[in-house]
């Protein structure tokens, strides 16, 4: 059963819209293909996907084999193209077909597998150059080797090349621009594929990243390309959690486990039910806040598995059942994440409130 009072996650669609139409813009003519990877980053794939279907994107990256082939699923008989970045791991060939799902190709025995997948037919495919993060994707020389040997692609329909930015988010980092260079010059090779080189923050480079695709992530669901609030996205989640307590702590006395803050002065402190358990990252304490009743709030102590403390000190509204925003449009998830030494992917990635997820705005359905 889901209590109305549980700590509770709020999705507001029509936010993601907007953050889709922002990203559009300096898109410029290039596709969006949003990243839906680990459950749309939390929030819903089959959720963010109807939605972002409505507002016209036709191709989504998922991460894992069972994420594209569960996004098939909920896409129903939509036709979208769906990326897997795991790629054509072993053992993977017939799910990926069976799905209709296009692996971005890592490696050449990738290549080789999928090949040998198509058998007497053609399958699509996309790949992966690696041009500086050295996490996947054949390495620039790799491919040299490749295009030379037509007959490891002959049975693939190779639709897009892309590489991923490792520092999109520091636009003066030289990796950025040498990246750019070594794209074009490898995208080059393949002059039938589309290219596709930014994620949410590279979008924000410039013209020059842009090409035929995008494949944002982050700004789609409210977090700023720097890791800092940007004005033209807008926060998609709101986290509250319900009071459960409102106690006065005298001055000397200490809050939570270790003992590690003690209060200065006479506290009026909230205790509110979420705690790492939640997802609420344990470092949120010494420099974390939340938002109640128009202002900012401090947390007292560190967090428990189920409870957190916050300073309601001067502050009539705090009573129990009273919902407290832990990051949304108040606290700005950019913001709670880094006062939590962690970022907003992981600050949303990590959220176990999917009981509790409520969708706001209009949904997509089957348009
Ligand atoms: C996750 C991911 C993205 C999206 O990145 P954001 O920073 O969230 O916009 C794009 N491309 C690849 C390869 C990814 O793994």
């Amino acid at each position: 059963m889901t209590d109305l009072h549980d700590a509770r996650i709020t999705i507001d669609l029509d936010a993601l819209a907007a953050n889709h139409a922002a990203l559009r813009a300096r898109a410029g003519g290039a596709e969006l293909a949003p990243a839906l990877k680990a459950d749309g980053y939390g929030l819903g794939a089959a959720e963010v996907a109807d939605r972002l279907w409505a507002e016209g994107a036709r191709s989504f990256y998922v991460a894992r084999l069972a994420e594209g082939v569960a996004l098939r699923r909920a896409l129903g008989d939509r036709e979208a193209t769906i990326y897997v970045l795991d790629g054509a791991t072993p053992g993977s060939g017939d799910t990926l077909q069976g799905a209709d799902l296009v692996p971005v190709l890592n490696s050449l025995p990738q290549i080789e597998a999928w090949n040998a997948q198509a058998r007497s037919g053609r399958l699509k495919a996309a790949l992966h150059v690696d041009t500086g993060m050295n996490r996947l994707g054949l390495r620039p020389e790799e491919v040299k080797v490749l295009v030379g040997a037509t007959d490891r692609l002959k049975r693939l329909d190779l639709d897009l090349v892309i590489s991923h930015l490792a520092c999109a988010d520091e636009p003066a980092h030289p990796l950025n621009t040498r990246q750019l260079a070594l794209f074009e010059e490898v995208a080059a090779l393949l002059p039938h594929a589309r290219r596709s080189l930014a994620n949410s923050a590279g979008l924000f480079l410039g013209e020059a990243y842009r090409f035929d695709q995008a494949r944002p992530g982050i700004g789609l669901y409210g977090g700023g390309p720097e890791g800092y609030p940007h004005p033209e996205i807008r926060a998609v989640a709101t986290v509250e959690a319900p009071i459960l307590q409102v106690r006065v702590t005298p001055r000397g006395e200490s809050i939570g486990y270790g003992a590690r803050f003690v209060a200065t002065d006479t506290m009026r402190v909230a205790i509110l039910a979420a705690g790492y358990a939640d997802g609420v990252p344990r470092a949120s304490w010494p420099n974390g806040q939340v938002w109640f009743d128009g202002a900012p709030r401090p947390l007292l102590g560190r967090v428990s598995m189920d409870l957190m403390a916050v300073d309601v000190t001067d502050c009539d509204a705090a009573r129990p059942g009273a919902m407290v925003e832990l990051f949304g449009p108040n606290m700005l998830l950019d913001n709670a994440a880094r006062a939590a030494g962690t970022n907003a992917y992981e600050l949303l990635t990590r959220l176990t409130l999917r009981a509790t997820r409520r969708y706001v705005g209009l949904r997509g359905g089957q348009a």
